[in-house]
């Protein structure tokens, strides 16, 4: 039995109530609002309906198109919608894959700041890749130290490392074949060239300048919008406006060790099965860090993560 007037389709764009929905049958584009109340399954959140989710909507008396539920998200990456609040909003959702753009030098990006995304790109189940950009400045000798040391850390722990130039082209089209039929997720560090390389790979990309203001009952709140674009060779991009990057939310401390998984292997030899790696003795990790099987700096952003955790639970 199928209802003609329900329509499945892909959220690229929410400003408001307002939802642009690219119909899976027709592959139009179309305008939706929520009415009432969606049944919301899992969190609360600041926006119930997320780019990335696939909605379906029907067609009401007025003409209206209106969404009525959610498909099941395959995942989804929130932020809290401020340091104090308890609501989160949710960035994008249904991610084959988040694209972390990095410079190691101008500007710089911190290794915790990467380390941090790539927690959260685990713990919500999305892969992700990193994206050196700028390989343009560097001298060939300059280059190779690079891969020496920031490449080899992270190819060696599983993370696939592109190096870039969205300036001149270097690397892009190996960047075009991993996005093509994907929805990618691009995050980074202001200053990266984040605008760049995906004004490169959609031509008709206009950067928004941010975080869009919005006054809602509780005071002033300020929401940022994502926004999906269309790659030519099927796919699309969520750019994040004003989002620089993503904390960790809602991960208890004694899980963050699972999310680094060059330590979540070392853990299993831990003398503890509780170990928080930080001063227990027989502690596997510490051990490998010492042996520089684990890199330091990542161990670091480890013990850093760890800390944070204990601050949010206060
Ligand atoms: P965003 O803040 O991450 O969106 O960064 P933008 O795309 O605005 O770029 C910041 C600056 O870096 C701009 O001046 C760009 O022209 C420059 N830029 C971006 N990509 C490259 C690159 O591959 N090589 C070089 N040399 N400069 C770049
Ligand atoms: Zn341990």
């Amino acid at each position: 039995m199928s209802n003609e007037n329900i329509h499945q389709g892909l959220v690229v764009k929410s400003v408001g109530n307002l939802y642009t929905v690219v119909d899976s049958e027709s592959g139009q584009w179309v305008e939706c609002r929520i009415k009432g109340r969606i049944r919301l399954r899992e969190i609360r959140t600041t926006n119930p309906v997320a780019v990335g989710d696939i909605v379906e909507y029907e067609i009401d008396a007025t003409g209206q198109r209106v969404i009525t539920d959610i498909v099941q998200r395959r995942n989804y990456i929130i932020r809290r919608a401020s340091n104090l609040s308890k609501e989160s909003h949710i960035i994008a959702a249904n991610l084959d894959c988040v694209f972390i753009v990095v410079t190691l030098d101008r500007p710089p990006t911190s290794r915790e700041f990467i380390d941090r995304l790539l927690v959260t790109a685990e713990a919500y189940n999305v892969p992700s890749t990193i994206v050196l950009n700028k390989i343009d400045l560097y001298q060939s000798e300059e280059l190779e130290l690079m891969r020496q040391d920031f490449v080899q850390t992270y190819t060696k722990i599983g993370y696939r490392v592109l190096e870039v130039s969205a300036a001149e082209g270097d690397g892009m089209d190996t960047l075009r074949e991993l996005l093509a039929g994907k929805v990618s997720l691009f995050t980074g560090n202001s200053g990266v060239g984040k605008s760049t390389l995906i004004g490169a790979l959609i031509p008709d990309y206009k950067p928004k300048t941010g975080e869009i203001s919005e006054v809602n009952n509780r005071g002033k709140h300020t929401t940022t919008f994502s926004e999906m674009y269309p790659l030519s060779e099927g796919g699309y991009i969520v750019d994040t406006p004003g989002i620089k990057g993503f904390g960790v939310v809602d991960i208890e401390p004694e899980e963050i060790g699972h999310y680094f998984p060059e330590i979540f292997r070392v853990s299993q030899q831990c003398q503890y099965g509780n170990c928080t790696h930080t001063h227990e003795p027989g502690c596997a990790v510490k051990q490998a860090v010492e042996d520089e099987e684990i890199p330091y700096t990542r161990y670091i952003s480890y013990l850093k993560l760890m800390d944070d955790g204990g601050k949010y639970r206060r």
